[in-house]
């Protein structure tokens, strides 16, 4: 580990200004998962900038029945208008990590968990997100992990968190907090895909902070991780609905994807398999094939493909079992 400075400003502005001022400045929350990187040399940030003394670990419930997350609360969160607000979110938290993770793990520092891509985290393997231009190593590896939406040859990481997506399916929005002030970022728009520059993983610019997480009133909704064992594991492939049903009708539907792209994949071809039809099994099984449209399996995941075909389906059918 190399040496760093370390700040723990007292205000969302000091911070802010602590990272304009040192360009190898990076923010530490929880720190679950930048300790782990410091310690095996991935990252070498000149600064830590300490985000615990903000006021940021509040949840804030507003008049029109949405919330605003503080990006300091904790992943064990535990509120009982949130679990009946939004179960599926509070099942994508509790389906992460471990305990002990999640009472230090913060939604800012969830969203903006790096990859857990072994090439990526093992200096000695070549990787364009660590090491820009360096190549891919886990092009030519095992591929079992590995992106099937939205890779590009660069990379064919896919990103870890089970909160990110979600959130994608409650239609969550961003707020940032930055030099020239504050802005919304809508989820979808937060994490981008790799294409030629993987190293860049968020809309985030490096000295803006997350401040919080906006979730307005949303419909019932499910999350489904499916995984190697049932704990402190990430997900193979991960399912988070949210559906509208009236008289027996869908009025609308969201669905998201974990474990297969370096975002929350969005399905916008199962969603229209679902809008106006019955919530009955044939359509259900309908959107499940959807969520398949656009799959390019790689050596060594084709098995997520029928697999995202099921967590959808069974996902789905939960939701309408609940
Ligand atoms: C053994 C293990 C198992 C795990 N399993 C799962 C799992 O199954 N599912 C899952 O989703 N996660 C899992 N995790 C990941 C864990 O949830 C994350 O490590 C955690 O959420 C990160 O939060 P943190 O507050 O500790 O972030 P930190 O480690 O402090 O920071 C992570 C990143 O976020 C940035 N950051 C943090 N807060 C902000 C902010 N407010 N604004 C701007 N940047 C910020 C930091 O600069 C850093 O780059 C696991 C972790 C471990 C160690």
């Amino acid at each position: 580990m190399r040496p760093f400075h370390y700040s723990r400003p007292g205000s969302v502005g000091e911070a802010v200004r602590a990272l304009g001022a040192d360009p190898g400045a990076e923010v530490i929350a929880g720190g679950t998962d930048l300790v782990t990187l410091l310690r095996d040399g991935v990252r070498a940030p000149s600064q830590l900038v300490d985000v615990n003394r903000l006021g940021l670990d509040r949840l804030s419930w507003q008049p029109n029945g949405s919330v605003h997350i503080g990006a300091m609360c904790r992943n064990a969160v535990d509120d009982s208008r949130l679990r009946r607000a939004y179960p599926g979110l509070v099942q994508a938290l509790r389906s992460g990590a471990s305990p002990q993770i999640r009472n230090r793990a913060s939604f800012g520092g969830n969203l903006l968990q790096r990859t857990r891509c072994a090439y990526f985290r093992l200096p000695e393997f070549d990787c364009n997100k660590r090491n820009p231009g360096s190549g891919c190593a886990a092009l030519n590896g095992d591929g079992a992990q590995t992106a099937l939406f939205g890779a590009s040859p660069s990379c064919v990481a896919v990103h870890p968190s089970d909160c990110a997506v979600a959130l994608v399916a409650l239609n969550a929005v961003v707020h940032v907090e930055g030099p020239a002030g504050a802005r919304r970022i809508p989820i979808e728009e937060f994490h981008v895909l790799p294409g030629e520059t993987p190293q860049r993983e968020t809309a985030l610019r490096r000295d803006e902070l997350v401040v919080a997480i906006e979730l307005p009133p949303a419909p019932p909704s499910h999350y489904l991780k499916f995984r190697d064992r049932t704990s402190f594991a990430f997900a193979l492939v991960s399912a988070a609905v949210a559906v509208e049903v009236s008289g027996g009708t869908v009025r609308s539907a969201r669905i998201a994807l974990g474990g297969v792209a370096a975002k929350p994949w969005r399905c916008l071809a199962a969603e229209r398999e679902l809008v106006g039809k019955p919530f009955t099994a044939p359509s259900i099984a309908k959107a499940g094939d959807a969520a398949t449209e656009g799959a390019k399996p790689r050596p060594g995941n084709e098995y997520k493909v029928e697999l995202v075909r099921r967590v959808v389906r069974r996902a789905l059918t939960e939701l309408g079992n609940a």
